[in-house]
């Protein structure tokens, strides 16, 4: 269930800026989820929920915001984002479910390589907070 191993890496985070700021009550906790981050956003409520607590840590709210996926060309430098690209709907499902699969459908749209990174869209991030 990486759900909690993600809700611990943001409960890691907000109780050391607890430690720091002297604030245990938050308002609302904005998190980035990455377009290529296969997550369900109800598990990680829970895991967040339960996670926050025992760090001794108030959260009355939360926002998911998507970030969206782009890529960078190890061969030719050309940049470029999912949503640019004409995928049919069953390769966008597999891409969610799996990001390991972008490689299997996506080639540079400039040069056709298929040696690319992904530069964003993976993982999840804490945007913003505010108490
Ligand atoms: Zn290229």
């Amino acid at each position: 269930m990486h759900e909690w191993a993600l809700a611990e890496a943001v409960g890691l985070a907000l109780y050391n800026y607890a430690k720091q700021s002297g604030i245990r009550r938050f308002k609302r906790l904005i998190i980035g989820l990455g377009e290529l981050q296969a997550v369900d956003k109800e598990v990680l409520e829970l895991a967040l929920g339960e996670t926050l607590r025992a760090y001794g840590l108030e959260l009355v709210e939360y926002d998911f915001v998507t970030e969206e996926a782009s890529f960078e060309c190890r061969s030719c430098g050309f940049k470029w984002k999912l949503g640019d690209l004409s995928l049919s709907n069953e390769v966008r499902e597999a891409i969610h479910f799996l990001p390991e699969a972008t490689y299997a459908y996506v080639r540079c749209p400039k040069c056709g390589s298929p040696d690319y990174s992904i530069t964003s869209g993976r993982g999840l991030s804490i945007l913003g907070v505010e108490y």
